[in-house]
C-alpha cells in the first residue's frame, strides 16, 4: 500500500472516540481520520436491531461514500433484569431530548426494588471494518461486564458510567481513569480483537 492509501476512517464525529481507538491499537504509522474530516456530513442512520447490523452498516456505507478504509462500530448497554435493554436504543433510551443524566435516572427508577445480584449488565460494543471499496473486512465483539449501582458516582467517562459498577475494582466506570477503562471497556475489548485485522488491511493482505 503506498503512503497516501495508508488512512482509516473512524467513522464518529467524536474526536475523543477517535483518539480512544487509535492510543488502543497503538502507532500504525496510519493518519486517523474523524467523518468530519473526511468530509461525511450526511449521517447513516443507525436502523437495524443490532450492534453489529448498525456496526457493518456504517463502516460499508462510510467505506464506499469516502473510498477509505473505515472502521465503526456501535454500542451500548444490556441490563439482564430489563430483558438486555436498553440495548441498541442506549443513547435514545428515553425518547428524544433526554440528557445521559436523564437517561441514566431512568434506568436506576426502572431498577427500583431489583437487589444487587439481579442488576447485573455489560456494555458491548461491535466493531465492524471495512475495504475502500466498501467490502466488509470483519467485525470483532467486545463486552465488559458489571452491575447496576444503586445510585451514581464518579465524573470521568460518559453515558451510563456513572452507575456501572466494576466489582472487582469496587468503582464504577466513570471512577476509573481513561487510560484503565480502555484497557477493559468493551469498546477497547472490541478494538483489540479487530486489530488484527487492520493489520491485515493496511499490509494489503
Ligand atoms: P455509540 O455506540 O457511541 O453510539 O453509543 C451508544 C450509547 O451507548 C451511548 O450514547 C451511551 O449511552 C451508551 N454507551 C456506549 N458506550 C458507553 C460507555 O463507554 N460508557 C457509557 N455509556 C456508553
Amino acid at each position: 500500500m503506498t503512503h497516501l492509501t495508508r488512512r482509516l476512517l473512524v467513522a464518529t464525529h467524536n474526536k475523543g472516540k477517535a483518539r480512544e481507538y487509535a492510543e488502543i491499537l497503538g502507532d500504525l504509522g496510519i493518519a486517523w481520520l474523524t467523518l468530519d474530516e473526511a468530509g461525511v456530513s450526511d449521517d447513516v442512520a443507525e436502523t437495524e436491531d443490532t450492534f453489529r447490523g448498525n456496526a457493518v452498516l456504517k463502516a460499508t456505507a462510510y467505506a464506499q461514500q469516502t473510498g477509505l478504509l473505515t472502521l465503526a462500530d456501535d454500542s451500548g448497554l444490556e441490563v439482564d433484569a430489563l430483558g438486555g435493554r436498553p440495548g441498541v436504543l442506549s443513547a435514545r433510551y428515553g425518547g428524544p431530548g433526554t440528557t445521559a443524566v436523564d437517561r441514566y435516572q431512568l434506568l436506576l427508577a426502572e431498577l427500583a426494588g431489583v437487589p444487587t445480584e439481579r442488576r447485573t449488565a455489560r456494555f458491548h460494543c461491535v466493531a465492524a471494518l471495512a475495504a475502500p471499496d466498501g467490502a466488509l473486512l470483519g467485525t470483532a465483539d467486545g463486552v465488559c461486564e458489571g452491575v447496576i449501582a444503586l445510585g451514581p458516582s464518579g465524573d470521568g467517562g460518559f453515558g451510563y458510567d456513572p452507575v456501572f459498577y466494576l466489582p472487582q475494582y469496587g468503582l464504577t466506570m466513570a471512577q476509573l481513569d481513561a487510560a484503565e477503562k480502555n484497557r477493559i471497556s468493551h469498546r477497547g475489548r472490541a478494538a483489540a480483537a479487530i486489530a488484527p485485522q487492520l493489520h491485515r488491511a493496511l499490509a494489503g493482505r
